[in-house]
């Protein structure tokens, strides 16, 4: 839960869930849907995926005692070399070393590493310290000190070199190269992309497409969503000719909305422009009303009518949510 995001942001998202499925057996006899809604804002939803997924495997496999070594941890669904170490450690106070976004740049600058920390030499050299620096004595405590030092003191800008209480034994420090370690990630280039996403009525309900595996947001629920990018908004060279831009588009946006769905639509309004982020893609998405007028939904997909009222059982995309509100709004009035 806590990747990418802050403890305070986390702590509601962490009772909540834990109300819910307070055990590994509730979790692991859970639906993804409702996981998945209790996740939905957290992003990352794979983690909520594979999350009760392992805990299938505990209760199925372990008789639902997590296993406590690192190897078998690792073969857990979502379980990486770092979880399985912050697990061994910190819940069965084993000697197991971690390397994430905190210890890595604290290692680096302790040792003075100026090569790149993700390369697999980088990896194998803060690997081994983070080994090698293990207490025999709770290392669970350890591990999570050196991580709280790298959050709090060590941190990415300004370190706070005065106040550190490993400063004796920081090769950075020593040198004056703490600006400059550990090396910056290289970021992809940022891409503008422009979507739609239809609200396709009809009788009261609103049409949901079931996000596949493979998709963006797998296993949430969102309304008609397709990319728009060949026919974003253009400049208008005159009135005339932007109104017959401004059909052309509506025909086209409904075209590309019956080969999403196997439904034909007549587009109502535009009733909301969202702007979010998605790893490297900045997207700005034109939501729309529609109405359904004839066809069947194709069965590629799961689909489902909702009422404005019963969006709240289901897990939606961020988009998918903001625009159920605006639905549900509207419906009120
Ligand atoms: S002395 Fe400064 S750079 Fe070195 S570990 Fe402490 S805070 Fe980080």
């Amino acid at each position: 839960m806590l990747q990418q995001t802050t403890v305070v942001a986390v702590v509601p998202y962490f009772e909540r869930f834990l109300a819910r499925f307070p055990t590994v057996r509730d979790l692991a006899e859970s639906n993804e849907s409702d996981v998945l809604r209790l996740w939905e804002g957290l992003g990352y939803y794979s983690r909520a995926r594979n999350l009760r997924k392992a805990a299938e495997v505990v209760v199925r496999e372990y008789g639902g005692e997590f296993p406590a070594d690192v190897e078998t941890l690792q073969k857990l669904p979502g379980i990486g070399r770092y979880t399985a170490g912050a697990i061994a450690s910190f819940a069965f106070n084993l000697r197991a070393p971690i390397v994430e976004a905190n210890t890595l740049r604290l290692d680096c600058r302790l040792l003075g590493f100026d090569g790149d920390p993700r390369s697999k030499a980088g990896q194998q050299v803060l690997w081994s310290f983070a080994e090698a620096v293990l207490p025999k004595t709770q290392p669970g405590r350890f591990n999570q000190a050196l991580m709280e030092l790298g959050a709090t003191v060590c941190s990415p800008k300004n370190p706070n070199c005065e106040q550190c209480p490993v400063q004796a034994h920081c090769r950075a420090f020593a040198d004056g190269t703490q600006a400059s370690i550990p090396q910056p990630a290289t970021r992809p280039a940022i891409t503008e992309v422009v979507e739609a996403s239809i609200a396709v009525h009809q009788r009261g309900k609103y049409l949901l497409r079931r996000c596949p595996t493979g998709e963006r947001w797998a296993g949430l629920w969102d309304f008609v969503r397709f990319p728009l990018d060949e026919i974003a908004v253009t400049k208008q060279p005159s009135v005339a000719k932007a109104a017959s831009r401004e059909s052309h588009h509506h025909e086209r946006i409904a075209l590309l909305a019956r080969d999403r769905s196997g439904l034909s639509i007549t587009l109502g309004d535009l009733i909301a422009e969202l702007k979010h982020s998605v790893t490297r893609y900045r997207i700005t998405l034109k939501c729309f009303t529609a109405t359904a007028v004839s066809g069947e939904l194709l069965s590629t997909a799961e689909w489902l009518w909702v009422s404005p009222q019963d969006f709240d059982d289901y897990p939606l995309s961020v988009t998918g949510r903001k625009l159920a509100k605006l639905l549900a709004i509207r419906a009120a009035k």
